[in-house]
């Protein structure tokens, strides 16, 4: 499957693309397992409910050490589809033309604003001098309690790649806090 930008200009074109992506990182991985899905719940209003409950599958049929490369391939494949958006060109210019630390900080604001075209709102914080972007509804975590370490490698991933993206220098983004966890926030650290 491709991701065409065709399909990337409504938030709720996303929000399908975000299952999409999910069930092809699924195939691509563990192929036989999307057998023993059978169908998602028809009962969700929403996309990004339908995507929480397939990758709360994945996490509960793999384990978590199995299903964290999957999930990381997804926001890999996320990354992709954010930046095809419209407004991203837009943003990459205004980010390129500083430098430092002031360049980071403007990049993170930049991926928080495109976030919602995902369902997920975040907020930017700072914390031991590096930029903090907070998730507090996470759905994926939402169903989720006493994890044993932070599950959003889907953001992680998604982060880093659109963060690279929008610098063009190599970022990390690290899940310091995790509803999953039970932190009050799925919160990501965020290094240059
Ligand atoms: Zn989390």
């Amino acid at each position: 499957m491709g991701l065409d930008p065709i399909f990337t200009n409504t938030t709720a074109d996303l929000e399908l693309l975000a299952v999409q992506t999910a069930l092809q990182a699924i195939a691509e991985a563990e192929p036989g397992l999307l057998e023993r899905l059978n169908g998602l719940p028809d009962a969700e209003p929403h996309a990004m409910s339908q995507l929480a409950d397939l990758l709360a599958f994945v996490h509960r049929e793999l384990g978590d050490a199995r299903a964290r490369p999957i999930v990381a391939r997804h926001g890999r494949l996320l990354a992709m589809a954010l930046c095809a958006v419209p407004e991203l060109a837009a943003l990459r210019t205004r980010v390129r033309a500083l430098h430092g630390s002031v360049r980071l900080e403007l990049a993170v604001h930049a991926a928080a604003s495109l976030l919602p075209r995902l369902g997920l709102e975040a907020k930017v914080t700072e914390s031991r001098g590096a930029p903090l972007l907070s998730i507090e509804r996470c759905g994926l975590c939402a169903q989720v309690s006493n994890a044993p370490e932070p599950m959003c490698s889907n953001v992680e991933a998604l982060l880093s790649a659109l963060l690279f993206e929008l610098c063009e220098e190599p970022t990390i983004a690290a899940e310091v806090e995790c509803l999953a966890e039970g932190g009050a926030a799925c919160r990501f650290r965020i290094r240059g």
